[in-house]
């Protein structure tokens, strides 16, 4: 069933809801952007202007962190100030009330945190943005220190200081082996629900757009909130092509 109006998705929700024991949601890149932080695939998006840099280019050459780190500087000067939107508040309300039990994440940007839901609820399948760790011993770096050495040395991207590895936002790149601890929770929960919401995906990215499938396979009813048609929208029990925070919002208060 395909809902176009905000009303008709808040009951139809309502009611899923009511008859879920186990809500589990997946949030991409579009429930961020009425924070201000573009996504990937819409028009003007991040990639327009932004080629990602391949992890094993970042790996191999000084020039390619240097350039990393300064497109990285370049949009955090952009995002560092998004706060949550509608979308993740109501997420984050949901999860307070029980009716979700975790939110698996494709962003980077740390706003479901910061909409108050605890750190072990959310699921970062590609990483997060907001700290950098040495790709070879794991020590965890802050962002404003890599900054500091990167602009005083003139734009070169600081090395760890305890192993000399390359240090690199903690985030997940292409060609970067998927993280197997959130990938294996991913599971676990996507599996334990018999209600799956996908938010603000386009769901082209794999392995992460796998999950959706596995949950409806594995009987739970499928969600799909997303302005944009997706590949998946033919198998879902409910396909919402709407404005996220439209459709949310009645949830703040629910
Ligand atoms: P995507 O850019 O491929 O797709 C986003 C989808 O959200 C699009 O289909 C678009 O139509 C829809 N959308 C955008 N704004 C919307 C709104 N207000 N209401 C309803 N729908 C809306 O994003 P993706 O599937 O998450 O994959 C992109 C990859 O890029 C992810 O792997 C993610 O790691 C990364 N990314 C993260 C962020 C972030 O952390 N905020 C931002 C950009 C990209
Ligand atoms: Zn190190």
């Amino acid at each position: 069933m395909i809902v176009k109006d905000r009303n008709s998705a808040f009951e139809r929700l309502g009611e899923l809801f009511a008859q879920s024991r186990r809500g589990v949601a997946f949030t991409g890149a579009g429930i961020s952007t009425e924070c201000g932080i573009p996504d990937f695939r819409s028009p003007g998006g991040l990639w327009t202007n932004n080629q990602p840099i391949p992890f094993d280019e970042f790996v191999a050459s000084q020039e390619m962190r240097n350039e990393a780190w300064r497109r990285k500087f370049a949009l955090e000067d952009q995002f560092r100030s998004a706060k949550p939107g509608r979308g993740h508040r109501a997420l984050a309300r949901l999860v307070r009330t029980g009716k979700l039990e975790a939110i698996i994440t494709q962003n980077i940007d740390n706003l479901h945190q910061e909409s108050g839901v605890a750190r072990e609820k959310v699921i970062e399948l590609h990483g997060n943005g907001t700290y950098a760790l040495c790709l070879d011993c794991a020590a965890r770096y802050e962002i404003d220190w890599v900054r500091e050495r990167f602009q005083q040395s003139g734009g070169i991207a600081p090395s760890c200081t305890g192993c000399g590895g390359p240090v690199k936002s903690a985030t997940i790149s292409f060609g970067q082996a998927m993280p197997e601890l959130e990938m294996q929770r991913a599971e676990e929960e996507t599996l334990a629900a018999d209600l799956f919401l996908s938010i603000g995906s386009s769901l082209v990215v794999w392995p992460a757009a796998g999950f959706p499938v596995m949950a409806k396979r594995n009987g739970a009813a499928l969600i799909i909130i997303n302005r944009e048609p997706t590949d998946f929208d033919r198998m879902a029990d409910l396909v919402v092509r709407d404005d996220i925070g439209d459709v949310l919002e009645p949830f703040l208060a629910a």
